[in-house]
């Protein structure tokens, strides 16, 4: 973890927040890379889940919502944590980070545990009395939930169908750490997936297998993934079955994404809360049904972790040792680099030219410093996939060579073919 945290300092992929007042617990931001590979972890989420499919929206609902809603979904009564507090130095502890009654940090004496809330609570307008607190959300899946019936009367979905969101969720974690894995302000992928009961057995089924099949095609190793089934104990009231998929993080074997059968909950508690019913009229049976529903959900930060631990390599390269960041091209922050062999005017322009074109199909860098080793080198390690030369013969042949990230081979080819040489290869089609 240390090496990721570094490289992510000084290369630009993620740094603390609000820095330079000494960072704010908990919260991060990302540098011009790390902008880059979140987003290109989003695009491949909602490509998987909305583009590519015929049965699932998106929507992108608003953070701070009616409290009535959390009231409905039960985070206002039950969203907690049992904490402890110390009674000699005054810390708070999560009950799972402590054994016995004894402070981890100094020794002294815990209070027997209470439920701490972990909604951020703030106020709407100029009052700041109880009739306008307003919430931040914990959670992307409500905003999908009182949408029901607006999507489903706007798109004339069939059963089965998905409403998808991409957005910001806050949880004020008292235990945050392992950099980007807990933090108080992250983001979420998630997706409900509304079935017809009966059939939600097998769309869990369906959804554990297509979001493993997910981070797999984008190059995390398959042995570094795993399945948990929570026990019937650890399960919500209302969910009928959950498993976690879980990554090998250096600190050991957590939570990347949860699968939950969250049965007809959350629907059923907005109708009641509502008064607004939220059904769906079966053609077949017409009969008005709640729906089940199956969630993925995911978190950004925790894929992009993820994603660089698995592909941060060293490796031996004559004397010394090469860092790679063996990004999958679609991940990758840029996928390209031009580099001019030297900085003399031909070279440059020609390498300026090259850099113009392609940058209006994709995120592509231009380094004309240092030795072309050394450059080489800045771009394996921040996983760029392609390097793409131009030397003096370039003047000539109107060629380039074209290296590749992962095998250091190199091939030459024509300016004119190199866009048609990376698409396919950076979609992962061709490698
Ligand atoms: P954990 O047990 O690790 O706190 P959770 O079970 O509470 O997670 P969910 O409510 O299922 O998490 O949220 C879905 C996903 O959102 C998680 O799998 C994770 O990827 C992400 N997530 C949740 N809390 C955080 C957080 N504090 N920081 C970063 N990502 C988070």
């Amino acid at each position: 973890m240390d090496k990721i945290v570094s490289l992510s300092r000084r290369r630009g992929f993620v740094f603390q927040s609000s820095e330079i007042y000494g960072g704010h617990g908990g919260c991060w931001d990302y540098g011009p890379l790390g902008v880059q590979l979140k987003n290109n972890v989003k695009q491949a989420w909602w490509q998987s889940i909305v583009q590519e499919r015929d049965d699932v929206v998106g929507v992108d609902s608003s953070i701070l919502m009616n409290p009535r809603v959390w009231e409905a979904s039960g985070h206002v009564a039950g969203f907690s944590d049992p904490m402890s507090d110390c009674l000699k130095c005054k810390m708070r502890w999560r009950a799972d980070d402590f054994e016995g009654k004894i402070c981890p940090s100094c020794g002294g004496e815990l209070t027997e545990p209470r439920q701490f809330n972990l909604m951020f609570k703030t106020f709407m307008g100029p009052m700041e009395d109880t009739a306008s607190v307003a919430y931040l959300r914990p959670e992307t899946a409500q905003g999908i939930f009182v949408n029901f019936d607006n999507v489903l009367n706007t798109t004339r979905k069939k059963l089965p169908f998905g409403i998808a969101q991409i957005g910001k969720s806050f949880r004020n974690e008292i235990t945050t750490g392992n950099f980007i894995f807990r933090s108080r302000e992250f983001e979420q992928m998630e997706l409900e997936y509304f079935v017809k009961p009966g059939t939600d057995d097998y769309w869990h089924e369906h959804w554990l297998q297509a979001r493993i099949d997910w981070y797999t095609s984008l190059g995390m190793k398959r042995e570094n993934l795993q399945l948990r089934a929570h026990c019937s104990d650890e399960l919500a009231h209302y969910a009928k079955a959950c498993s976690d998929i879980q990554y090998l993080f250096p600190m050991g074997w957590s939570e990347l994404e949860g699968i939950a059968n969250r049965c007809d909950f959350d629907l059923k508690q907005h109708s009641k809360h509502s008064g607004k019913t939220l059904e769906y009229f079966d053609e077949e049976s017409k009969e008005h049904i709640t729906p089940y529903v199956i969630e993925p959900s995911a978190g950004v930060d925790r894929s992009v972790l993820a994603f660089l631990i698995d592909a941060y390599t060293e490796e031996p390269d004559k004397d010394d040792i090469r860092a790679v960041l063996k990004l999958h091209p679609r991940l990758a922050p840029f996928k390209a680099a031009v580099l001019p062999l030297s900085k003399k005017e031909p070279l440059v322009n020609m390498a300026k030219e090259i850099h113009a074109s392609l940058r209006k199909a994709w995120m592509v860098t231009y380094d004309e410093s240092q030795s072309i080793g050394r450059r080489y080198r800045r771009q394996d390690e921040i996983g760029t996939p392609y390097c793409i030369t131009v030397d003096f013969d370039s003047l000539d042949d109107n060629q380039v060579t074209v290296r590749e990230r992962d095998s250091m081979t190199q091939e030459r080819i024509p300016i004119s073919e190199i866009k048609a040489y990376l698409c396919p290869r950076l979609t992962g089609e061709l490698k």
